[in-house]
């Protein structure tokens, strides 16, 4: 999708501080972190929700989990603990539509979320 700024993080048409790229999967640091380390985990191809995933989609959205598994375990956050979330539509604040899951760590978050 030409328009959407995810894709084009992903096409490497606009900076990000990557940490994995498999083709599939890539993973960057969030512009406006929320917690010491907040990653944003995204398929490469775009899905704009989680409400456009298909039975087909689910294998890569178990892969997005071991992007961030891997990667929380090389930033030496995964003894102590992390959280994913992917917001959807409106009343969870998505604002960027193309599906991306959320990896904050580096501090003691509150449950239950805002
Ligand atoms: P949402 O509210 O849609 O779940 O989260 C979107 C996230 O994308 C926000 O945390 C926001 O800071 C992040 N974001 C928006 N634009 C950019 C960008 O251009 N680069 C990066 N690295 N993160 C972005
Ligand atoms: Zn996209």
């Amino acid at each position: 999708m030409t328009d959407c700024i995810f894709c084009k993080i992903a096409a490497g048409e606009i900076p990000a501080a990557k940490l994995y790229d498999d083709g599939e999967v890539v993973v960057f640091r969030d512009i406006n972190p929320e917690a010491p380390i907040h990653l944003l985990i995204i398929p490469r191809r775009h899905i704009p929700t989680l409400n456009d995933l298909t039975e087909a989609d689910a294998t890569l959205i178990g892969r997005l989990y071991l992007a961030g598994q891997r990667v929380a375990a090389e930033l030496g956050v995964a003894e102590r603990g992390y959280r994913t979330v992917i917001n959807c539509n409106r009343d969870a604040g998505q604002i960027v539509f193309h599906v991306h899951m959320h990896l904050l760590a580096g501090r003691e978050l509150s449950w239950p979320p805002g």
